[in-house]
């Protein structure tokens, strides 16, 4: 375990109007309303999976195989590498009415963390069987809390992600159950208010997609596109997502150095707020009235060259002052968990 002060790196104050491109440099009035983009951690390397837990913010950095969890009281950043430290770690969700116990992934297999002892304390059983090269992605608790967790196929630096190898899986009492097959790149998930859609985000169609959901059964069907960001000019592909209370999207725009909030209703995006950093990750809704949204952030991907122009790439930013509000991240039940095994 880490602890270290956050260093807040960058606290750029902006002016904008609502519906309207917020840019990253500079002081600008728009509307008045007083926007501020600040990175909140110091830089991970891939950081990831942001989830709001009052007064925490609970993130993964993939590339370090870690859970680190963001103290906005403090400004405390604690890290915690999962044992034994050779596997991915790319999301991390609550369980309810369990303090300090996180599901979180490594590699193929969903565990269950305790950040008091440090430890694995049980095991869910793996996904993709007979994939090793693959790994676990993105995940979240629906509204009933039950846990979605997508996979990818193999990485390859340079080359990229073999495509149609992972799946999008339901974490229930008999193990994880594949809902969509084949994906790319499992990605973001959100549920709107009245828990009767779900979107999805397989970056590899480089579309938002919904489905109809049933939140008793939690059956999905009747798979439609929102919005796809190739057919629009959108300069991005889909990463993770979140939505706010007036049931519009908030999607990290991997390597567009921006989030974009999309209405589904319309298939477009209506705003964006510009990051200094290229690559955004995921997005989720904080503070105590929810109205922060937290963007992780990468640098795994820049040369050396770029990281030195881009300092903070990697940390968590937190962005205020927007007017809106989110919808709050959802826990696990532990209803719909049973142990495969304790370890
Ligand atoms: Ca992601």
């Amino acid at each position: 375990m880490r602890t270290a002060n956050v260093l807040v790196l960058l606290a750029v104050v902006l002016t904008c109007a609502s519906a309207t491109v917020i840019s990253r440099g500079g002081r600008k009035i728009f509307g008045g309303r007083a926007v501020t983009v600040e990175a909140v951690t110091s830089p991970a390397v891939h950081a990831e999976g942001p989830h709001w837990q009052a007064p925490f913010l609970f993130y993964v950095d993939i590339s370090s195989n870690s859970l680190q969890r963001l103290d906005t009281t403090s400004g405390n950043v604690t890290k915690w590498t999962i044992p034994p430290g050779d596997a991915a770690v790319t999301l991390a969700v609550p369980l309810e009415g369990a303090p300090g116990r996180i599901l979180v992934t490594r590699g193929l297999e969903l565990v269950e963390f305790d950040t008091e002892s440090g430890q694995v304390v049980a095991s869910f059983g793996f996904a993709d069987q007979g994939k090793p090269g693959n790994r676990f992605n993105d995940g979240k608790a629906d509204p009933a809390g039950r846990l979605w967790a997508g996979t990818m196929g193999p990485e390859d630096p340079g080359v990229g992600v073999t495509p149609g190898q992972g799946a999008l899986y339901l974490l229930e009492q008999d193990g994880p159950s594949a809902k969509v097959s084949p994906v790319d790149i499992s990605n973001g998930l959100a549920w709107n208010s009245a828990k009767s859609t779900m979107y999805y985000v397989d970056t590899g169609t480089g579309r938002v997609d919904a489905f109809d959901f049933n939140v008793t059964t939690a059956a999905i069907e009747n798979r439609r596109t929102v919005i796809d960001f190739g057919a629009q000019n959108v300069s991005c592909t889909p990463d993770g997502m979140a939505i706010d209370a007036e049931d519009l999207l908030w999607v990290a725009c991997w390597s567009g150095w921006k989030v974009l909030r999309v209405d589904p209703s319309q298939g477009q995006v209506v705003s964006e707020v510009s990051l200094p950093v290229q690559y955004t990750t995921s997005v989720a809704w904080g503070g105590d009235n929810l109205d922060d949204l937290y963007v992780s952030t990468s640098k795994r991907d820049l040369t050396p060259e770029q990281q030195q122009q881009q300092p903070d790439a990697g940390s968590v930013f937190r962005v205020s002052g927007l007017g809106v509000t989110g919808l709050p991240g959802q826990s696990v039940s532990r209803s719909n968990l049973v142990a495969k095994r304790n370890i």
